[in-house]
């Protein structure tokens, strides 16, 4: 029989598992914009009666938001998943995956991955706080050609820079990407509610907001395109920047650039992914543009805003690259002297449209040629930022420096990191430093007032 002391620890104990099954265990991989659907996940979740926890052995509900523009990133996440299955082989944990790979592999993962409870994809967010409440695992794999999350609010982390997705999904298919078939169609956001809640952003004390999409400057609704948006938000009062991310060269429109132009709190900074230099690969990715318009592009781009700084995407052994077609990305990212570049190998993707196109590049080969183009973009970079020694640069001051005690962090009007003696500033705010030394990746230098 037991005891009344039994019984207090067990009922003890019952209400503390009750409190365990409404914690969630977030963690996010992948791009911007599904850091951002994390932030969505979460107002879900707060709303529902989840509250976060910072241990996924604390939690009730642990949930991966993933990627699957790689094979490399897929697997990364697969071993994760797998170490938080037997981690908590003995609670009543449940376990799921959402995003991309989610959506990709579908049910498939959950009779790969034993002890996987659910997989909920970038469209099946808003009902995941019932589903959870229910008993059981679950796949919530819909997509949905109106859902904007428009009416539900993200909760953000602290810090001085807020996302904003004012867009989701891609019509372009470009023909190594899995995005169309994971994110659907392309779906903007009323203008009204995303000005609302920049305000709310404002409100909230972040200085710079960066605007999301897939396709972000395909944005239109009611009218609203993203040049009109970009005008908008620049009224907000509180907010100091804008950026957005990823712009596509063949909806850049000169409307937008001059609304970048016109604007000075859109930031003079650009991505702009190229992915290759040769026309013949552009054509084989179907990326709806050739190299003389994005060279004419950039040089409208200088011309409107000289001080901006570009960066891009480059793909390197897409199937049928050739030396030439390589010598010609190596070439125009000389030619256009990107400031920065994310360069990665061919991934083949089920359901693409080039999953069927044979590969003809090696891996040997693909490795060798990414070097190259890493090393030679270390150079370039290095010499671009060398000619900020001695320069004044505006920088917002994001976080105490993590390897110079007393010092801040933080990005510069052009998005590059800035370490800086603040001679008093503080994080959040907006100050000038005189670079003293520059490196391919960081500016370094001392606060004036
Ligand atoms: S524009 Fe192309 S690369 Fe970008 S998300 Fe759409 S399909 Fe993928």
């Amino acid at each position: 029989m037991q005891s009344a002391a039994d019984k207090q620890d067990a009922g003890l104990s019952t209400v503390a598992e009750a409190s365990r099954q409404r914690g969630f265990y977030l963690e996010t991989y992948g791009c911007q914009m599904n850091l951002a659907d994390s932030e969505l996940i979460q107002g879900v979740l707060e709303k529902a009666g989840y509250r976060p926890v910072a241990d996924p052995l604390d939690a009730g509900v642990v949930l991966l938001n993933t990627c699957a523009i790689r094979e490399h990133a897929e697997q990364r996440v697969a071993q994760r998943v797998r170490a938080l299955i037997s981690a908590s082989r003995n609670s009543r944990v449940r376990i799921g995956l959402a995003g991309c790979m989610a959506q990709h592999h579908r049910e498939k993962l959950l009779a790969a991955i034993p002890g996987l409870d659910f997989v909920v994809g970038p469209d099946g967010y808003r009902g995941l706080g019932e589903l959870l409440n229910a008993e059981g695992g679950f796949a919530q794999l819909r997509l949905d050609r109106d859902e904007t999350y428009a009416d539900i609010s993200p909760v953000r982390g602290e810090g001085t820079r807020a996302w904003l997705t004012i867009m989701r999904g891609c019509n372009r298919f470009c023909a190594f990407c899995v995005v169309p078939y994971v994110r659907g169609r392309e779906r903007s956001l009323p203008a009204p509610v995303l000005l609302n809640e920049l305000r709310s952003i404002a409100e909230q004390g972040y200085k710079e907001v960066v605007l999301l999409g897939q396709t972000v400057n395909a944005y239109e609704h009611d009218g609203v395109d993203f040049a009109a948006l970009l005008r908008m938000s620049s009224t907000v009062d509180g907010i100091e920047r804008l950026r957005f991310t990823s712009p596509h060269p063949a909806d850049m429109s000169a409307r937008d650039i001059e609304a970048m132009a016109d604007c000075d709190k859109v930031m003079p900074q650009l991505h702009l992914p190229l992915q290759s230099g040769s026309d013949r690969v552009l054509k084989a990715m179907d990326r709806g543009h050739d190299m003389e318009q994005y060279l004419r592009l950039v040089d409208q781009v200088r011309a409107a805003v000289p001080d901006i700084a570009l960066s891009t995407d480059i793909i390197v052994g897409f199937p049928g690259e050739g030396e030439s077609d390589f010598e010609a990305t190596s070439a125009v990212m000389d030619e256009v002297g990107f400031d920065h570049a994310y360069m990665f190998k061919y991934s083949r993707r089920e359901r693409t449209r080039a999953e069927n196109i044979e590969e003809t590049v090696s891996e040997e080969e693909k490795s060798a040629r990414l070097s190259r183009l890493i090393d030679e973009q270390q150079v370039r970079a290095g010499a671009i930022n060398e000619r900020m020694l001695g320069q004044l640069t505006q920088v917002l001051a994001d976080s105490p420096a993590k390897k110079q005690a007393g010092w801040l962090a933080g990005k510069n009007r052009q998005y590059k990191t800035v370490v800086f003696d603040p001679h008093g500033a503080t994080v959040g705010e907006l100050v000038d430093v005189k670079i003293e030394a520059t490196g391919p990746h960081t500016l370094r230098g001392q606060r004036v007032a």
